[in-house]
């Protein structure tokens, strides 16, 4: 059975206070991560040792970057065994804004996915498609070009990775995707998935939505078949916005 999870990128946000109080909330009321469901969090990296050790197992807690390389000169950046090494268990890989303000392209990405499973992590691979590739109607070849990488990844590590579709029009700008909008993408996902590892990996393997998912429009979203929850970016700093799109998420 695909597993379904509600997981929130806090980005470049939160001072330490800040991220202390979100966190405590969050923990306050522990998520019952039974019947397959899953919440993970992806805070800054400068709190993630510290959540990690003060998790009480409710949330999974993962890191919103890493570096392709395993180690050396490369200022500023962290890598897999690191994030391995203080307890990490999960990286986002393929963010439309690594794409686009860090250039980084599928080889890139590639690199990063499997330096990642090579540490135990697992991976939310990202994608999605802008207004333009849209209103041209190249949706669906962007998204197609953008799980070719897979290609490259094994039956076995396929298991360690969820996708998660982003379409950038909808990431921060309060339009989310229609029902069908949604729906018709992760249908088109989940066939892809299903030419590259078969029905069998294809249907274990889940498949978020991400892009203005508010406590308003997640049951709509999550009532879709093969939208299994969501990645949340603005809701997932709020306590209460975050707890009602899982709340959502049957
Ligand atoms: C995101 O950045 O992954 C995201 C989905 O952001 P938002 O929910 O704010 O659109």
């Amino acid at each position: 059975m695909r597993k379904k999870i509600i997981a929130g990128n806090w980005k470049m946000n939160l001072d330490a206070d800040e991220a202390q109080n979100l966190f405590l909330d969050l923990l306050d009321k522990p998520f019952n991560q039974s019947d397959g469901k899953m919440t993970l969090i992806f805070p800054p990296n400068i709190y993630l040792q510290d959540f990690i050790k003060r998790n009480n197992g409710s949330l999974q807690i993962g890191a919103q970057n890493l570096n392709a390389k395993n180690n050396g000169a490369y200022t500023g950046e962290v890598s897999a065994s690191q994030l391995k090494s203080i307890g990490c268990s999960w990286v986002l890989v393929g963010h439309s804004e690594r794409r686009t303000q860090f250039n980084e392209d599928n080889q890139v990405l590639l690199n990063k996915i499997k330096i990642a499973l090579q540490h135990g992590l697992n991976v939310i691979y990202c994608c999605g498609e802008s207004l333009s590739e849209r209103e041209q109607l190249q949706h669906k070849s962007k998204i197609k070009n953008q799980l070719d990488l897979l290609k490259a990844i094994s039956l076995e590590e396929i298991k360690c990775i969820s996708i998660a579709y982003e379409p950038i029009w909808a990431i921060g700008t309060g339009k989310t995707a229609s029902p069908e909008q949604a729906s018709e993408m992760h249908d088109f996902i989940r066939e892809e998935l299903t030419a590259l590892f078969g029905s069998e990996t294809s249907h274990s393997t889940s498949i978020l939505y991400g892009g203005s998912c508010s406590p308003t429009n997640a049951a709509s979203l999550f009532e879709c078949d093969n939208i299994d929850g969501g990645l949340i970016g603005g809701a997932a700093l709020d306590a209460g916005s975050f707890r009602s799109i899982w709340d959502a998420l049957e």
